[in-house]
């Protein structure tokens, strides 16, 4: 994907501040966060969203949500932390390749109760 912008990070072209790097995937930090601690977990292979996943992916899925707590605790969220996944125009998604965002730290979120 010549002009997807999480390529060109996964294929070095534009920097990024790594958090992990294996075969399947990249985290690194979000360049805008919206908490204390705010990550992107993303698949080295370009999907589009969510919604763009087929069968199978379920296994690269699974790895990612797997890792994303590990990766949470390496980072400082040591009190929990909030995965979204954002799909779509509707969903609010801005960057067209799949990615989930960790954020945690010291109470980034109002309170809801
Ligand atoms: P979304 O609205 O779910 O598509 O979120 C896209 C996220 O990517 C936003 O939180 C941006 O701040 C983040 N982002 C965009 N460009 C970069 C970049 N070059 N490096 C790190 N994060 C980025
Ligand atoms: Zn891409």
């Amino acid at each position: 994907m010549q002009d997807c912008i999480f390529c060109k990070i996964i294929r070095g072209e534009i920097p990024c501040k790594k958090v992990y790097e294996d075969e399947d995937v990249l985290a690194f930090h979000d360049i805008n966060p919206a908490a204390p601690i705010h990550f992107l977990l993303i698949p080295k292979k370009h999907l589009e969203s969510l919604a763009h996943a087929k069968p199978e992916d379920t296994a690269l899925l699974g790895k990612m949500l797997s890792l994303v707590p590990q990766l949470a605790l390496e980072q400082g969220c040591a009190n929990g932390f909030r995965t979204v996944i954002n799909t779509g125009r509707d969903g609010g998604q801005e960057v067209g390749h799949l990615h989930i965002h960790v954020m945690g730290g010291p109470q980034p979120w109002p309170r809801r109760s």
